[in-house]
Order: structure tokens, then C-alpha cells, then sequence
């Protein structure tokens, strides 16, 4: 997949458009289709810190692909067609809604630090937030009406359809991990429009924009072991993967 003239089942990988923290989006020969390659960079607290883990682009690729079939499975509409090979995915081509959904089953991170709520506690119901996806105002948590001023969303009942699906997702996601033995504490999702003006789900989840612990030990098993210098990051994907793949 590494010249622009490799085909893929007549799939071409055409011009890079946009290179993220992530992941590198290309154009391909079809006009509603792009494909994804996951990266082996890792980055936290708005990218001021900065690494790489070989593999990393590889596990993601195969963990986003099994929980995004997943959930088309469950009804789910996604913007993920297909996984290509090992680092890169087929999806639709949409326009991202630049809102960070963020879906929380127990209280950590950014939420803890902000309202000293204790690390590590369940919370009394599924919290969805929404955080403006914008790197130079380092992603702030936003309401309803900042959303409209900021003319993000065509209309606020936009906002109901993505609380409702962030929910449906956590209902699925978190039944699923937790046969896996891995609670799934929080995640980030983002939703695009495809070319009808459907939203649909988009970008990736892995252990990148999820927090996974062991349900017997609490061990983490995402990108905090990177943010808290942990170490075993790749070790920690690994066994996400395994268990996933542990049918
Ligand atoms: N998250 C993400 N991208 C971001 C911010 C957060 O994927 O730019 C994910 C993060 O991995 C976690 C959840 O969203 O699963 C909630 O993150 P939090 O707000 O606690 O932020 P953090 O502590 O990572 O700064």
C-alpha cells in the first residue's frame, strides 16, 4: 500500500489528504471512498507529547476494524466499509462534525482533574460530553448553544442524534468488553456526514480514544500506560486485540 499505484481489489490509493495524529487519510479511484492508514505515532495532551511505537498503526487498524464491524452488525451506521490489510481500512468518504463525543462510564482523566470527582468511581448514569475538536484551543468542552454559535451543527437536534448513538455504541461496546473481561471506562467517538446528510460514525476506537481496565486488577490497557509512562504500551494493545479476537 506504500506506492499510489497499488491497487487493492481495484481499490486505488490515490493523493494523501489530510495527515492527522493518528492517522493519514488518501483519496482513492472512487469518488466517495477513502482509505485510512493507521500510524505508528503516539501522542498525548494536545500532541505536546510525542512518540512512536512500531506496531501500534497495525494493532489499531485490527482493533477498529472488529469493533466497528461489530457495531455494524448491531446496527450501527458506519463509515467503515472494509480493512484493506494490515495497516490500512476502506471507509466512506464524510464531513466531520469537528465534535469530540466523549462517553463515560467511570470517572478519570480530564473529568476527575476538573471537578475533583474521585478517580476510579462509577458514575450514577452513562455521561456523554462534547468537546470542540480544535488543536489550537486544545479541544474545550462545549454545551448545546456554544455548538450553535460556533455553527458546528446545521441544526441542535443534531446533537440529540449524536448523544443517542454515543449511548447505543457504549451499550454495545461496553457489553461486549465486558465478556472480555475489560471494563470499559471512557471513550471518544466522532461522527461525520456521508453524501446523503446522514451522520454516521466515523474516524477509528481503539486503545488510543478508549480507556480499558482489567476487570479483576484494574490494569490499563490504552494509551495512558503511554500518557502515565507506564510502560508496555504495545503489550497492552496486544492483549486488547487478543481478547478481542478470543471469541
Ligand atoms: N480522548 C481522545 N482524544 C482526545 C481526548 C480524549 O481519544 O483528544 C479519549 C481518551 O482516550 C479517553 C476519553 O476520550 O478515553 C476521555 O478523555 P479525557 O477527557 O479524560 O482526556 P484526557 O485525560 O485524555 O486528557
Amino acid at each position: 500500500m506504500n506506492s499510489p499505484t497499488h491497487t487493492t481489489n481495484a481499490i486505488e490509493k490515490g493523493a494523501m489528504l489530510y495527515e492527522g495524529k493518528g492517522k493519514k487519510l488518501f483519496a482513492t479511484n472512487k469518488e466517495n471512498q477513502l482509505i485510512a492508514e493507521f500510524k505508528d505515532d503516539l501522542t498525548a495532551f494536545n500532541a505536546l507529547k510525542k512518540s512512536q511505537e512500531s506496531g501500534k498503526g497495525a494493532l489499531n487498524c485490527a482493533i477498529s476494524s472488529a469493533i466497528f464491524d461489530l457495531l455494524q452488525k448491531a446496527g450501527i451506521k458506519t463509515h467503515f466499509i472494509k480493512q484493506l490489510d494490515s495497516t490500512h481500512i476502506l471507509c466512506k468518504k464524510v464531513k466531520i462534525i469537528p465534535i469530540e463525543v466523549v462517553v463515560r462510564n467511570v470517572a478519570t482523566g480530564s473529568l476527575s482533574k476538573r471537578l475533583g470527582i474521585k478517580d476510579g468511581l462509577i458514575l450514577p448514569f452513562t455521561l456523554v460530553e462534547f468537546y470542540y475538536k480544535n488543536d489550537d484551543l486544545g479541544d474545550p468542552i462545549i454545551n448545546d448553544e456554544h455548538c450553535q454559535i460556533l455553527g458546528i451543527i446545521d441544526d441542535i437536534k443534531e446533537l440529540d442524534i449524536l448523544r443517542q448513538e454515543a449511548k447505543r455504541i457504549n451499550e454495545i461496546l461496553r457489553e461486549f468488553f465486558d465478556k472480555k473481561g475489560l471494563k470499559l471506562i471512557d471513550f471518544k467517538l466522532e461522527f461525520g456526514k456521508d453524501e446523503h446528510g446522514n451522520i454516521i460514525l466515523a474516524d477509528e476506537i481503539s486503545p488510543d480514544s478508549c480507556r480499558f481496565w482489567d476487570k479483576q486488577t484494574n490494569e490499563k490497557l490504552d494509551k495512558d500506560r503511554f500518557r502515565q509512562d507506564l510502560g508496555d504500551i504495545k503489550e497492552a494493545y496486544q492483549e486488547v486485540l487478543k481478547r478481542i479476537e478470543n471469541r
